[in-house]
């Protein structure tokens, strides 16, 4: 460890470019300035720091203003050969020592980030050098003795050991499935079969959670390719079976990497010669290149790009900095820095372990994650239940198991019940479907679901199932625990909200009062406001942030021109996620929450700094209010209040985004986290399952981790005057908010 002099902080992007770079420039350049650092864009990459001149620009607050929705790199991106050379190093230096840089944010990919490596451990000697040629004094060579350096992981192919996600690829992720959603009708119009090739030369990562969010046919990654010789006959089995189930369209993802298991390319061009050979299909192949890299960044890059942009300058600016270069990643929820170089190494063996066959090692170091994801795909790909299932034969029981959606609808709802159903089936199970949540359970409306019964569920906002708020109460525990004879249910799985777990609550209680109620009991998070207990995410809540995110793209785009501030509302009831996510990924000058509260003076504080950026020349304000936020206090005072008091100065409006928030199609975040919750609850259900001994549980994710937690501690876990959960994980967020905006 070492605390060194600290001077001046350049920022770059390096190599081919990603959403979300934007995003983490401006964290990395308002972090620094909030903390009296003077900061420097480098355009174009390394080339920049090569050449100098111009290309090294001191930044103050507004050089990052409205750059926070946009795709690309405002500073540009390069690949710079001279970087490469040693000699070219020295310019590049040299052009930093004469801003006195000695601390660097390097937003890239490995190559970019071994760059960034290299230029560190050299620095001394190039240091020395310069020193003795003349070109820098004394002075300066002691003031930057070191020159310390963080990575950000920027690459849509999510490549780099050390972050969970890199930067961009959620977006590519968005820009895959939108493209392949659209494929699908097209192929279903036609009955046609589509070879979709997709980004990734020695990562399947996109291929893999693409085909996973679209409910793909069949999938090529470079890390596992398939296991035997015959795999066109496997291939062409398996979707032909897609076919005569009454299947429309057959979707095939590639990965540009993708292999077979002697390492041999499979190219999409050659699957469509097999499939049309073979099946006497009409294939055709689409090959996403760049659209993939475009467009404006998720909801999660904008937010992950600015905490880490946040993190990597705290990191810099603090005093038990490591001498290594390291790399700024985002793992279990947490930012944490790793030695960079240790990450790179092995993000490269990755790439060696497919090279040498190894795929067994390349699988494990992408992670249990990755593998997990990989098994469920192939699970879920099955056309048809098998007849008999491993599970079913180990245990020697067949559950009937009931699923239903409650509380308000969340995109996802209907992913997460195919996934459940199908995995269930696969392993034996039976599955009835309660209509209409707890409100058709009282009346029996319950139905058996069968393998295709969910087909084409998995890509599709709403409840297919049908949803209520009903909290059954009195007499209507009796027609419920009737409903559960009758039917002979053996356990019940709640896909939902905040009604459905106060309901299982509910029934776990009254166990000794209804003896049908003695049977295992999960529930699944799913919750656009995200304010259930044990879980970070709830199924929803990514569609809704990204929906809200859109809607106010389009509104600040509206305002801008006319001196405006805006007043948006946002849903959410008491729980704040939505408000202060949407804040962080929009850039709004102010959040009111409910569990911060609103206050007349923090009010006053607000309008007259509002008031303030308006006569230096603000064009647009964004305030976000959570619907709940203050009894009095609400969107509509605020926006009285700001109309009279900044009348000079400028107009208000406000828009309340209302239903639009909770509808539309899944993200892709969506789908795999509803996905992978449901095949893990299933499993929990089926390995659990003990007539004489039900559980009730709740479900959730809790730092990318998959955890059970018992329903008696609901009460314990939750406020329960305010329907929250009590433990607000993004809490400490809000001042990152506050600061960058
Ligand atoms: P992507 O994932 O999009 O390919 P990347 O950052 O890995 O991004 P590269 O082309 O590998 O892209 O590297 C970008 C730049 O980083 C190079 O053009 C070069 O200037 C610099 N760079 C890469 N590797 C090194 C190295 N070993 N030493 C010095 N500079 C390097």
């Amino acid at each position: 460890m070492s605390s060194q002099v600290k001077k001046n902080l350049g920022v770059l992007t390096s190599g081919g470019d990603a959403p979300g770079m934007n995003a983490a420039v401006r964290a990395v350049i308002r972090t620094a300035l909030e903390k009296n650092v003077n900061v420097f864009a480098i355009y174009e990459g390394y080339q920049g720091m090569v050449d100098g001149g111009d290309r090294i620009v001191a930044c103050d607050w507004d050089s990052v203003g409205g750059i926070l929705q946009r795709g690309g790199t405002k500073i540009g991106t390069a690949r710079c050969q001279a970087f490469q050379t040693r000699d070219g190093r020295r310019k590049a230096a040299l052009n930093l020592l004469k801003h006195e840089i000695n601390s660097l944010v390097v937003i890239g990919g490995d190559g970019s980030l071994t760059g960034a490596n290299v230029f560190c451990q050299e620095w001394p000697e190039l240091l020395k050098e310069l020193l003795d040629a003349g070109d820098i004094s004394n002075e300066i060579a002691s003031s930057c003795a070191q020159l310390k350096a963080v990575g950000l992981p920027a690459s849509i192919d999510n490549d780099l050991y050390g972050s969970d996600m890199s930067i961009g690829t959620d977006t590519a992720l968005h820009r895959i499935t939108e493209a392949v959603d659209a494929i699908s009708t097209t192929a279903a119009s036609h009955q046609r079969t589509f070879v979709v090739e997709v980004m990734g030369r020695n990562c399947g990562y996109l291929a893999l959670m693409s085909a996973l969010a679209s409910s793909a046919d069949w999938v090529f990654i470079p890390e596992m390719p398939p296991p035997y010789d015959n795999w066109e006959e496997k291939m062409c089995s398996v979707l032909k079976a897609g076919r005569d189930s009454g299947r429309r369209d057959t979707i095939v993802i590639v990965a540009e990497g993708a292999i077979d298991r002697h390492g041999n390319p499979v190219q999409s061009n050659y699957v469509k010669q097999i499939l049309e050979e073979r099946l006497n299909e009409d294939v055709r192949v689409t090959i996403l290149g760049h659209v993939q890299r475009g467009g404006s960044p998720s909801a999660y890059d904008r937010t992950l790009a600015t905490l880490l942009g946040h993190s990597a300058v705290e990191y810099l600016t603090s005093e038990n900095t490591e001498n290594e270069t390291m790399l700024m990643g985002m793992r279990g929820n947490n930012s944490k820095p790793a030695p960079l170089m240790e990450c790179v190494n092995i993000s490269h063996s990755v790439a060696d372990s497919i090279k040498n066959g190894d795929y067994e090692k390349a699988m494990q170091l992408r992670g249990n994650v990755f593998i997990d994801n990989y098994n469920t795909l192939h699970t879920l790909m099955k056309v048809r239940s098998p007849k008999a299932s491993h599970d079913t034969q180990a245990s020697n029981q067949s559950l009937r198991i009931a699923i239903m959606n409650c509380d308000a609808a969340a995109p996802g709802m209907n992913t997460a019940a195919r996934a459940a159903v199908r995995h269930g089936i696969d392993c034996g199970h039976t599955f009835l479907g309660i209509e209409h949540g707890f409100r058709g359970f009282i009346e029996g409306k319950i139905r058996e679901l069968d393998w295709l019964s969910v087909r084409g569920w998995a890509t599709i906002g709403g409840s297919e199932l049908g949803t209520s708020r009903k909290i059954p109460k009195g007499g209507e525990f009796y027609a419920i625990a009737r409903h559960i004879e009758k039917f002979e249910i053996d356990a019940i799985l709640i896909i939902g909200g905040w009604s459905g777990y106060q309901t299982a609550y509910n029934f776990f209680q009254q166990r000794e009062n209804y003896p049908a109620f003695n049977i295992p009991i999960l529930c699944i998070p799913a919750s656009i406001d995200n304010n259930l207990p044990g879980s970070e995410y709830s199924i929803g809540c990514d569609t809704a942030l990204n929906n809200i995110i859109e809607a106010m793209d389009k509104i600040k785009q509206s305002a801008v021109a006319t001196n405006r501030c805006i007043v948006v509302e946002v849903m959410g009831y008491y729980c704040g996620y939505l408000a202060m996510m949407s804040g962080i990924a929009t850039g709004a000058e102010r959040v009111y929450i409910h569990e911060e509260g609103v206050t007349l003076k923090n009010l006053q504080k607000d309008i007259s700094y509002l008031m303030d950026s308006f006569r230096h020349g603000k064009r647009l304000g964004l305030i976000i209010c959570n619907e709940k936020a203050h009894p009095v206090y609400n969107t509509n005072f605020i926006r009285d209040l700001l109309t009279e008091e900044g009348k000079k100065l400028f107009t208000v409006r406000r828009s309340i985004l209302g239903h639009l928030q909770q509808g539309g199609d899944p993200t892709p975040m969506d789908r795999i986290n509803a996905t992978r919750l449901a095949i893990q609850g299933i499993k929990y259900l089926i390995e659990n399952y003990k007539k004489d001994k039900p559980f009730a549980q709740f479900m959730g994710l809790k730092g990318g981790q998959v955890n059970f937690w018992n329903l008696s501690k609901f009460p314990d876990l939750t406020d329960k005057e305010f329907n929250r959960a009590s433990d607000i994980w993004w809490w400490n967020i809000r001042n990152i908010a506050s600061i960058l905006a």
